[in-house]
């Protein structure tokens, strides 16, 4: 039964990869520009003209032109299968399922996004809060208890007061949308438990650190390289959602 529903997540993130690449292509876009509509290099709207035709090939590459958009081919619909199937294989039930699935989904292309454009749009973390929120709300209501949601509403306000005292203290390691970020994030993370708030947002600022360093180990950086945080504290929250388990 459980590989039934492992296979079935899995294969979830196999249909709306490709959604969430195109996503990305549209959204990766730099500060006060706005989002793309149309292939850079040829000018073919990224909107298909019938709903059942794609943009982009499964390589990723524009259908017009062939250039390729967006991150490396594969890279976004591997992360949504492989993520989608491991979350079914370690929550539960449905209901929290379908709200962590819900918050991946939305923060999978946030991830790309950021690490491109150091942007984390509205556009995303606000359903990625909004969801999350609403179907744990809709486990509560349906036989979870009402103190775990309690916790993982407090727990996502605490994750996001904390990082905006450190968006306030340093504006440029931190952005508004990684305090956004921070609150759907939260929430999930605390609805399992408040150690496992802590142990997410560690492993998000531990993973963002290594990086860092390894960079400036590499000379690819010096200490005013801004490095993009929302993929390190996604990554940390998954990290330990996956290994904890819920249920
Ligand atoms: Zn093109």
């Amino acid at each position: 039964m459980a590989i039934v529903g492992c296979l079935t997540a899995a294969a979830a993130g196999l249909v709306i990869g490709p959604v969430l690449r195109l996503l990305v292509v549209r959204l990766a876009v730099p500060s006060g520009e706005p989002w793309r509509r149309a292939c850079p290099a040829c000018d073919s709207p990224l909107r298909p003209a019938r709903a059942a035709l794609p943009v982009l090939s499964p390589a990723g590459r524009c259908i017009a032109c062939q250039t390729r958009l967006g991150p490396p081919p594969l890279s976004v619909e591997v992360t949504a299968v492989v993520l989608l199937g491991l979350l079914a294989a370690r929550v539960q039930p449905g209901l929290v399922l379908t709200a962590v699935c819900w918050l991946a989904v939305c923060v999978i292309p946030l991830a790309y996004i950021d690490a491109a454009t150091h942007r984390l749009p509205d556009l995303l973390t606000g359903p990625a809060y909004a969801g999350t929120a609403a179907f744990l709300l809709a486990a509560a209501a349906t036989g979870e208890s009402w103190p775990r949601l309690g916790r993982g509403l407090l727990g996502g306000i605490a994750f996001a007061a904390f990082c905006l005292v450190l968006f306030l203290i340093s504006p440029s390691g931190m952005g508004p949308g990684d305090v956004k970020l921070a609150a759907s994030l939260g929430t999930a993370l605390a609805w399992l438990g408040w150690g496992a708030l802590i142990a997410g947002a560690l492993a998000g600022f531990l993973l963002a650190a290594c990086y860092g360093v390894t960079l400036l180990v590499r000379g690819r950086a010096d200490r005013k390289t801004q490095v993009p945080f929302g993929p390190f504290m996604i990554a940390g929250t998954f990290l330990v959602l996956v290994i904890a388990g819920v249920g």
